[in-house]
């Protein structure tokens, strides 16, 4: 069985989100989402819980698509479900340093453990989780960008679609 995870935030998942897991999907026989519960990073805008839920609305149509949270290591995450890839997007250069990094990192923690990285499609390069919520919150219209639940939630949170 040809596992893979894909770790991230996700908060919120966006279409880009949504390209990868599911070039990964056809790619892969399995593909585990791996919602990051608490990110030193980043502080989160949605629960791990309410990510979890769009993500599963959102990949609902992909049968070899699992969603998780995930707390503490990726390392040991992906040892505990039995996959031997992680996938991440890369978006530009910006992305690059940061993932440069990480993949070091958790070769270190587990040389067995591979990273693969997919280019973004370009129409989605520029679309990022925290820009989303930025637009979002000024009152512009994400519904391009995030899939309907999530554009529905930010409806909910700040009044309207925007547009
Ligand atoms: P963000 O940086 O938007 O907060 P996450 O931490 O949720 O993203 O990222 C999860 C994974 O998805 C990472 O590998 C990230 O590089 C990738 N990713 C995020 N947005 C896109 C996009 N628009 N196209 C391709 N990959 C993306």
């Amino acid at each position: 069985m040809n596992r893979v995870l894909c770790p991230g935030s996700y908060d919120p998942v966006t279409i880009g989100h949504l390209d990868i897991i599911g070039r990964c999907s056809a790619m892969f026989d399995e593909v585990i989402v791996a919602v990051v519960d608490d990110s030193y990073r980043k502080t989160a805008l949605f629960s791990a819980g309410e990510r979890l839920h769009f993500l599963q609305e959102s990949t609902k149509d992909l049968p070899n698509v699992k969603v998780a949270i995930m707390k503490g290591l990726v390392v040991k995450f992906a040892r505990e479900v039995d996959a031997h890839v992680l996938v991440k997007g890369l978006r530009a250069l910006t992305d690059f340093e940061y993932e440069f990094q990480m993949a070091q990192l958790n070769r270190k923690l587990d040389p067995e453990l591979e990273t693969m990285y997919l280019m973004a499609s370009p129409e989605y390069s520029f679309l990022s989780s925290s820009g989303v919520k930025e637009i979002a919150k000024y009152g512009g219209c994400v519904s391009d960008l995030v899939p309907g639940i999530v554009a529905q939630r930010f409806a909910e949170m700040y009044g309207s679609l925007g547009g």
